[in-house]
């Protein structure tokens, strides 16, 4: 390996160590990634410098952390960096180790410690303990030698991808068990696309620790194993990596609610079982939308628990509201922020939407977008594609999708929200003088339910005028009349649904 991989930044901040008499190696993931031949994400320098001794080298620095991290700002120099990014930051921690977890969550305390070797024997697997030191230019050459330290033959393990914990990997799992969510998501992320050959395995005595001591995983903090699913079901191999959560025992710590679907036979018109079909959503899905893939992964999770009758005439009514509520407790559990766990169950509550050429009015389409939100209307799309190549279905998009895309295009202007109207609250006070009150709010409700079904009658003249018929009815026949609307026609769109339920 020669210098040039290095950026300049990172090679500065090394020489400014090693200037104030500090050692200083490049460790961890970026030392592994280079061996991969990856463009590592971030840099990590670990040194003998004390935190404070850091920040007084680097006057631009900051407190990462707790646990001896400075971080170091520098001239942006990543690759896939924004363009107004002010500086990207290398982290730069003390040798150090970590003991005591009696919480399984974070170490009690880390204790620095005067050693490379001992930082990097505190560390998860052999491919992540790879030091690199970069030695100064000599006089007669530019290129700069650089010295791996790999007392544990990660470089070895790299080459023949295996994931292996640094020593015995029951006592490293004792001290941290999300370590074996991390083989998984290794395993998932360092992976070719699931369509090449070239997965990574994990050695027998690291997967057989895991196998023996799943349920370490249930001490572990929410977010912590949340940030692991998520880059489990974002890398490249995501339905082997939940597979294979599922094989160790850890997935029925994690998403039992998955584990339901496992041997539950659909119909006459599905080879796979309810959970292999989830995982097939999940392969397949086209987007690389954390919320998109989620809702692939979790779309018929609902299935199980809504199955009537057996063989190939069993039904699955309401999986989809059903599957909708339980995708909503499983990712607050997992205190995922509430703007992905609405989009989720949102995606997953309207996954069966139905549509078929020449059936299906501009009007229902508009009832579509009113409920999902023009914004999530590609990725309600891209929820569909994935579930029909789960299910083995050859073609991605098939004419019905691409009829549909156009309708939307084809409406996306219409009237579809209350805002949209020609006329608002406030021309209804002072135009028709009514006065302030929920009344208003219910007359531009009926309004819309008339105007999604017909857009031509959004007219300003003609809507003052049925607003003035309408405020005469009171409140409540006024908010039955919206709802009867939108209900008898959800009724009617749903009607669709059933007849797609029986085939789909
Ligand atoms: P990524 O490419 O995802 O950033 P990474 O290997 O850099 O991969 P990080 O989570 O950034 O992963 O951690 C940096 C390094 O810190 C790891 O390479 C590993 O050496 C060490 N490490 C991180 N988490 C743990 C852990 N739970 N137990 C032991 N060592 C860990
Ligand atoms: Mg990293």
């Amino acid at each position: 390996m020669d210098s040039s991989v290095i950026p300049a930044p990172v090679l500065s901040v090394l020489d400014a160590l090693k200037y104030a008499g500090y050692q200083g190696q490049i460790v961890g993931g970026c030392a592994r990634d280079l061996f991969l031949g990856r463009e590592p994400k971030d840099w990590d320098i670990t040194t003998d410098a004390k935190p404070e001794e850091t920040l007084s080298v680097f006057p631009d620095s900051f407190y990462e952390n707790d646990f001896g991290t400075v971080g170091v700002k520098v001239e942006p120099f990543h690759k896939e960096g924004r363009p107004d990014r002010e500086h990207d930051v290398i982290e730069v921690t003390t040798y150090r180790t970590e003991s005591g977890y009696s919480d399984m969550r974070r170490p009690d305390q880390v204790e620095f410690v005067l050693s490379l070797s001992e930082d990097l024997s505190r560390r998860d697997f052999t491919m992540n303990a790879i030091a690199l030191q970069v030695n100064d230019p000599s006089p007669s050459h530019t290129d700069r030698t650089i010295d791996v330290i790999d007392p544990f033959h990660g470089q070895e393990d790299i080459n023949r991808k295996i994931i292996r914990t640094v020593g015995n990997a029951e006592q490293r799992f004792g001290e941290d068990a999300l370590r074996m969510m991390r083989a998984i998501r290794f395993s998932s992320e360092l992976g070719s696309p699931a369509t090449e050959e070239s997965g990574w395995t994990i050695e027998e005595p690291t997967l057989a620790a895991i196998g023996k001591h799943s349920e370490l995983i249930a001490h572990v903090s929410q977010e912590r194993i949340r940030d692991e699913l998520s880059r489990i079901i974002l890398s490249e191999r995501p339905a082997e990596g939940v597979e294979l959560l599922r094989s160790v025992g850890l997935l029925r710590y994690i998403i039992p609610e998955l584990e339901e679907g496992v041997g539950i036979g659909q119909n006459l018109h599905h080879a796979l079982t309810v959970y292999e079909h989830n995982l097939g959503a999940l392969r397949y899905c086209p987007s690389r939308v954390l919320e998109v893939r989620l809702a692939a992964l979790l779309h018929d999770v609902g299935k199980p628990r809504s199955k009537r009758g057996d063989g190939y005439k069993s039904t699955f009514y309401n999986h989809d509201h059903i599957g909708a509520r339980m995708t909503k407790v499983i990712l607050q559990r997992l205190r995922y922020p509430v703007a992905v766990i609405d989009r989720v169950t949102l995606l997953v509550d309207n996954h069966l939407f139905y549509y078929n050429v020449g059936e299906v009015t501009e009007a229902s389409v508009r009832r579509l977008i009113r409920r999902v939100g023009l914004g999530n209307m590609r990725d309600l799309m891209s929820v569909r594609i994935a579930d029909r190549l789960g299910s083995g279905v050859p073609k991605a998009k098939p004419y019905k999708l691409r009829h549909l895309e156009y309708m939307i295009e084809k409406v996306s202007n219409d009237p579809v929200s209350v805002k949209m109207l020609k006329i608002n609250g406030t021309d209804l006070m002072n135009d028709l003088k009514m006065t302030p009150g929920p009344k208003i709010g219910a007359v531009l409700d009926v309004l819309l339910s008339e105007v999604i079904e017909d857009p031509s009658r959004n007219i300003r003249e003609s809507l003052l005028v049925r607003a003035k018929e309408l405020f005469e009815e009171d409140l409540s026949s006024l908010r039955d009349r919206a709802k009867d609307v939108i209900e008898e026609k959800r009724e009617q769109d749903d009607k669709g649904i059933k007849n797609r339920h029986k085939v789909a």
